[in-house]
């Protein structure tokens, strides 16, 4: 079966993968220049199910408590499991509770545990909740490393394109174009998420932070080379456009707050993305002709795009073995 992918984010990429993995001959066009160039390249790739939970719906935690394995299948060495810390400032703490009441899945730790985990942290919160089966990746090397090993596998990739006179000598299309389908998808919106990377030698995390606040909580997700990805707005819009200076100024006083050594950091990086979500904030694969539509990752691509792909393969696979049911 010949199938052409629309969109090279990672619903697109995780979707070639596993079609690929399947034996599918797979074609996947981007319009940008290179993969990630939407909101997948935003992102701060935490594979969070557990804490996700306080706002999300069951099946966030149901459907993405295996991403981690299957990021760690797909590009090898990628996937760093050591947890998420979530901490509040001392006027704030009773958030923290608020927290555990929604989530399950977390440990409580004192200061000295806190400190156990993350040495420069200490000191600076009495109480933290330790959410240990969570896990984190990089996305653009993420989805570097996944586009090579489609290339290797010579799935092949038409980059710098949006439209093809003959889309029909393909058996089947995967459209995964996320936001662009605000508009032309029904019920579909954006929300958009401004972010930024700070740079600093001067404090080092292991693993994501989520600073909990009643009005601008923040996460911090550490990269190579001391950066830190600092995020995330959640604004109902569709505006890719450049953070703003409010948002920008309240992320950086969060993370100020969580640590005073980011006051001296590098902002080495700031950016917006587009989430694209249904009402119920949960993603869907859906049927439209010769055109299987995933969509709505909303904020939770990288969690939730493997159990997507996954349902997209198990529809194809069935098909394929089926050819007669489909014709008829
Ligand atoms: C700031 C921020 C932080 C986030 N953090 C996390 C996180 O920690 N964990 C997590 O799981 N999720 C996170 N998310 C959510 C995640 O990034 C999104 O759910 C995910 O990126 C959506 O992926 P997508 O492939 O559907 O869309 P996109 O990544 O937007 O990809 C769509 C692609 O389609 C291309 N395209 C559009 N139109 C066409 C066309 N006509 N033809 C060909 N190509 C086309 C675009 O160029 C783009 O590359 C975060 C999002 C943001 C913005």
């Amino acid at each position: 079966m010949r199938i052409l992918v629309k969109g090279a984010g990672v619903a697109g990429l995780t979707v070639a993968w596993q079609l690929y993995r399947h034996g599918f001959d797979v074609t996947i066009r981007e319009r940008a220049e290179k993969a990630g160039a939407g909101a997948s390249g935003f992102a701060g790739g935490m594979l969070a199910p557990w804490c996700e939970r306080e706002s999300a719906e069951e099946p966030v935690l149901t459907l993405g408590r295996l991403a981690a394995d299957w990021w760690e299948a797909a590009v090898p060495g990628h996937v760093h499991r050591r947890g998420t810390l979530v901490v509040a400032g001392g006027r704030d703490a009773g958030e923290l509770d608020r927290f555990a009441g929604r989530t399950s899945g977390w440990e409580w730790l004192d200061d000295a545990g806190i400190s156990a985990l993350e040495p420069d942290l200490a000191g600076r919160f009495r109480k933290a909740l330790f959410f240990r089966q969570e896990a984190h990746l990089d996305p653009r090397k993420a989805l570097s490393a996944l586009t090579a090993g489609l290339e290797e596998g010579r799935m092949r990739f038409l980059f710098g394109q949006v439209g093809e006179p003959n889309e029909d000598r393909y058996d089947r299309v995967i459209d995964c174009t996320g936001a662009s389908r605000i508009g032309h998808m029904p019920e579909l919106r954006g929300v958009r998420g401004e972010m930024f990377y700070l740079e600093t030698g001067e404090i080092k995390l292991s693993r994501p932070v989520r600073l909990l606040h009643p009005r601008h909580p923040i996460y911090i997700v550490p990269r190579e080379k001391n950066r830190f990805m600092v995020g995330a707005t959640m604004i109902e819009s569709e505006d890719a456009g450049p953070i703003t200076a409010r948002s920008l100024m309240e992320l950086l006083n969060a993370a100020y707050a969580l640590h005073p050594a980011f006051g001296e950091a590098r902002l080495a990086e700031t950016g917006a993305g587009v989430r694209p979500a249904f009402p119920d904030n949960l993603p869907r694969v859906t049927e439209d002709g010769n055109t299987i539509h995933v969509n709505g990752l909303y904020r939770h691509g990288f969690l939730l795009a493997p159990a997507m792909a996954g349902e997209v393969a198990r529809r194809l696979v069935a098909q394929q073995q089926q050819p007669e049911r489909r014709a008829s």
